[in-house]
């Protein structure tokens, strides 16, 4: 079967999948869940690296099956991406119960929060 490319496509989450994926050492968002047999991609969980996406997705191996990942341009926009998913979550379809911490050394606040 052919893989589809692009943002949308999710990932098997192996260290070669992600290896072969995420070829930059970049700050990014990675969302883990699993493929409906309709090819939806269901979220179970999400979060950030402020530094290196490809060694924190790796942290998941064998705790969920696909991830999805977006590079982030840095470590504040990677922050206020990972708030924006935690307040538009329903927390209880999603493993993530405790809000994004700030990057280390920062004092970013989260937009989101009233
Ligand atoms: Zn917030």
């Amino acid at each position: 079967m052919k893989k589809s490319i692009g943002m949308k496509s999710s990932y098997i989450l192996t260290q070669k999948s992600i290896d072969c994926e995420i070829t930059k050492i970049s700050a990014g968002n990675f969302a883990l869940g699993y493929e409906t047999k309709s090819g939806l991609f269901v979220v179970e969980n999400f979060g950030r690296s402020d530094t290196d996406l490809n060694t924190e997705i790796k942290n998941w191996i064998g705790r969920y099956e696909r991830f999805k990942f977006f590079y982030a341009s840095n470590a504040k926009s990677a922050f206020v991406k990972e708030c924006k998913n935690y307040h538009a979550f329903d927390k209880k379809k999603i493993d993530k119960k405790t809000h994004p911490e700030k990057p280390n050394n920062s004092d970013y606040d989260c937009p989101y929060c009233k």
